[in-house]
């Protein structure tokens, strides 16, 4: 065991927190994690998984899981509103030559999968519980919680997402999460027949996908350029959605179209976006995953990141001999592929808000598929 770091906390019970109480558990370092949410809740919708994070599942442990409850597939293909199929995007197999290139899942069935393999690894889960202050010294960190408790530890892990209360406390002028002008539809249906793999159906100023995320359901996502952010009531949702889906008519988009309603599970989410060009940590606090990359989802990648960071730093905290060595060695390892995710989906939406060049964005597409194909 790593004598530098023996008991660490993680503040933030998403994906990537989640997948840092797994990494460093295997390594025999105590963890407690604290998730400000009690019902430690994931909402609704659908999420692509790429061929890197199956990679990463497979290092988590939890790639059956993933292949039971989720759906694999390769490839992904690319249509005209009408439905006419322009491409298909080729999906290396990452994960080995044994597992499809790509797939999906339920958000809550994956936190779900991930919550139980926190536990099983004897992590201290504590629910409803977030930190109040944070004391660091040459040995050590005071963090003293929502609950009451003061705890000493040798490492604190902010894995609290774009809008990092951790990231406030100790680097205070990071940049903020600014809007990129577009937003994205969520709803889940059952899944139209003849679907096994992911489609995009391209439109001006709308891009309308499907991706089943199970045997027998899909998730619809919809991009859509909007200047400024907008609000919706709840009862707006359906009629909103079903309005944007209108001018596709490729059968099976109003087939969705048409099974779409109050039942639908619809999220709508303005996009942001978020890069910290600066160390990632302070003394013996680091941060991971959207609290420190929060990208758009262009390249359906940010889960992807933010897990392998997970990954990352556990290896690091076992090779070195310090934190002071660790810490640098991890963001070393990450940076580059983190704003490669950020910066590219970023030109991906503008391309789109402007209409511009097709070719770059599918070369963009192409480049950034390879690098994500690349060792971690
Ligand atoms: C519209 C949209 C679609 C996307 N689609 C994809 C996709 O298809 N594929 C993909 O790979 N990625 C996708 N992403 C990105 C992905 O959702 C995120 O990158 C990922 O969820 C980040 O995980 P995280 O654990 O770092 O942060 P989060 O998921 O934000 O988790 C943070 C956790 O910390 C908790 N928390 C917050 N504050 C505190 C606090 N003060 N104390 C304690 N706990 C706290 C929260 O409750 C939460 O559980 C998408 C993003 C968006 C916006």
């Amino acid at each position: 065991m790593n004598k530098a770091v023996q008991k660490v906390l993680i503040v933030g019970g998403g994906f990537s927190g989640m997948s840092a109480a797994i990494e460093l558990r295997k390594r025999n370092i105590d963890v407690d994690l604290v998730e400000i949410d009690p019902g430690w809740r994931s909402y609704g919708a659908g999420i692509t998984i790429g061929g890197a994070t199956l990679r990463a599942f497979r290092t988590l442990g939890i790639l059956d899981a993933f292949l039971e409850r989720g759906n694999a597939a390769d490839g992904a293909h690319i249509r005209l509103p009408h439905g006419v199929q322009v491409a298909t995007i080729p999906t290396p197999r990452v994960a080995g030559p044994d597992v499809p290139g790509s797939g999906a899942i339920m958000r809550p069935v994956l936190a779900e999968i991930l919550a139980d393999a926190t536990r099983a690894s004897g992590a201290d889960v504590r629910l409803g519980v977030t930190f109040r202050s944070i004391n660091q010294d040459e040995d050590g960190v005071s963090v003293e919680t929502s609950d009451g408790e003061t705890r000493r530890y040798d490492l604190v892990i902010g894995a609290d997402g774009l809008y990092s209360a951790m990231r406030e406390a100790v680097m205070p002028d990071a940049p903020k999460p600014t809007y990129t002008g577009q937003a994205v539809w969520r709803a889940v249906v059952d899944t139209p027949e003849g679907i096994d793999t992911a489609i995009m159906w391209l439109g001006p100023n709308v891009k309308v996908g499907v991706n089943p995320t199970s045997k027998t359901q899909s998730y619809i996502f919809i991009t859509e350029d909007v200047p400024a952010r907008q609000r919706f009531d709840d009862g707006e949702l359906v009629s909103k959605m079903q309005a944007l889906m209108e001018p596709f008519s490729d059968p099976i988009v109003q087939a969705m179209r048409a099974q779409i309603g109050n039942h639908s599970s619809i999220v709508y989410r303005p996009l942001e976006s978020m890069l910290v060009r600066g160390p990632w940590h302070k003394g013996r606090v680091v941060l991971i995953g959207d609290a420190v990359h929060a990208t758009t989802p262009h390249l359906a990648s940010g889960a992807c990141i933010g897990i392998e960071d997970a990954i990352v730093l556990a290896e690091e905290i076992e090779k070195a001999e310090s934190l002071d060595d660790a810490l640098p060695a991890f963001q070393e390892r990450r940076f580059e592929r983190c704003r490669m995710v950020v910066e590219n989906s970023l030109r991906l939406g503008q391309i789109e808000i402007n209409d511009g060049d097709k070719e770059e964005h599918g070369k963009i597409m192409k480049d950034s598929m390879i690098a994500l194909a690349q060792p971690v």
